[in-house]
């Protein structure tokens, strides 16, 4: 990231935290925060168990369940279901438009970029993740639900103006008027749609959704809608769902609530004729889920109750000075560096910044649902060294101490 953008996060970071921070001190938030800490765990412990109880729950509600491994089994079947849906259309394969909402999951795996490469067109629905789209070099997002934070209006009307061939003043309004116009041209084109989600209730055989802007409704609409979500996702129930949606809202952006809360339980049905069932009313006739390990079984259970807020990155020193190098792919900040271990590998995690982070502890202080990544951090340092995959700086500083019995 360049420093001026460095600069723009950490206003708007600043920003943010006045608005968060009285939201979460009170009473209401608190007691909140407390359930879903217990949730979060229990779920966590209980993940195989939830896992199994989900499979059959979707099953019953119409919802095409798959399971993968690792990133390449979770893009292999996204295609074969987007491929099936060309088939079965009739659609040009030149023409294939696939409305995509924001979705750290879908990064995870290079969903967009898979797809692109197979010559189809996705689309960003969601106004910060579009403007970065748009962006083209360095298109990584700096914080889970303000991708684009790091980026001045001017630098947006530069982006936008640039890439639609427009003439846009530096507003916020004209900007997203534009943008939004366009996308919606391109949404109507769109027969698929993509997801993450926010959680999965097991028994309910449902998934839930939190937004602002209304796409992922549009979304959610198309004829195939897919949803890709870590097991982690994991809950009970859809109540648990939306007391998760809610505490995220609340750390994530000091608001309450969203404006939106979808959950999607089955494909699009009518039974208003003769108590008669009809598929594919006005929603989504086929629903599938893909549910991804790719190494979260054998995670350590905290780094896994992560409710993806982002306040985390919002407190930390070091990603206010660094931005999003310091993190792994979406995932960003300490709790990413920690994730990437289970992700890819102790050296992934030394690559996203594992000898970066101060073990101030700031990230655990501000979690909603406490996740100790400082202690995480220093576990995986631990590991990462017998593996030798310290520093050199520190490598010389331990064999000063063993030689010589002093650092210098
Ligand atoms: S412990 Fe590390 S990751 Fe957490 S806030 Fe401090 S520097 Fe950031």
């Amino acid at each position: 990231m360049k420093e001026e953008e460095i600069e723009s996060m950490r206003k708007v970071f600043h920003n943010l935290k006045g608005r968060i921070e009285p939201l979460i001190k009170s009473p209401k938030i608190q007691a909140l925060q407390k359930r879903v800490i217990d949730i979060r765990k229990d779920a966590i412990d209980n993940n195989e168990e939830l896992l199994a109880i989900a499979k059959e729950s979707f099953k019953e509600n119409d919802i095409d369940c798959f399971y993968a491994n690792d990133d390449e089994e979770a893009r292999e079947i996204l295609l074969n279901l987007i491929n099936e849906e060309i088939e079965k259309s009739n659609i040009d394969k030149k023409e294939v438009y696939i409305a995509k909402s924001k979705s750290n999951t879908l990064r995870e795996i290079d969903a967009s970029q898979f797809l692109e490469e197979q010559g189809m067109i996705i689309v960003e629905t969601d106004l910060g993740d579009r403007i970065l789209q748009l962006k083209k070099d360095d298109n990584s997002p700096v914080h889970p639900t303000g991708p684009a934070s790091h980026l001045t209006v001017h630098d947006i009307a530069d982006i936008v103006n640039e890439s639609m061939n427009l003439d846009l003043p530096a507003e916020p309004m004209p900007i997203m008027e534009a943008v939004r116009e366009d996308v919606l041209n391109l949404i109507d084109k769109s027969f698929i749609g993509i997801s993450g989600t926010n959680s999965i209730a097991a028994e309910d055989g449902a998934v839930l959704m939190v937004h602002n802007e209304g796409n992922i409704s549009l979304v959610q609409s198309k004829k195939l809608h897919i949803i890709v979500a870590g097991i982690d996702k994991l809950v009970p129930m859809i109540e648990d769902c939306v007391s998760i949606g809610k505490l995220e809202t609340a750390f994530a952006t000091g608001k309450p609530l969203t404006s939106y809360i979808n959950i999607v339980a089955g494909p699009s049905k009518t039974a208003d004729i003769e108590k008669k069932l009809l598929k594919n009313m006005y929603g989504a006739e086929k629903v599938a889920v893909i549910l991804l390990d790719n190494g979260r079984k054998d995670a350590i259970k905290e780094c896994l109750w992560c409710i993806g807020c982002g306040n985390c990155v919002v407190n930390c020193p070091v990603y206010n000075v660094v931005g999003n190098e310091f993190g792994y792919h979406s995932y960003l900040g300490g709790r990413g560096v920690a994730l990437s271990k289970y992700l890819k590998d102790n050296k992934g995690s030394v690559d996203s910044g594992l000898y970066m982070c101060t073990l101030c502890g700031m990230c655990t202080e501000n979690c909603p649902v406490l996740t100790p990544t400082n202690k995480i951090i220093e576990d995986l340092r631990n590991t990462a060294q017998k593996e030798g995959l310290s520093r050199e700086p520190h490598k010389k500083i331990r064999d000063n101490i063993k030689d010589k019995g002093s650092p210098y």
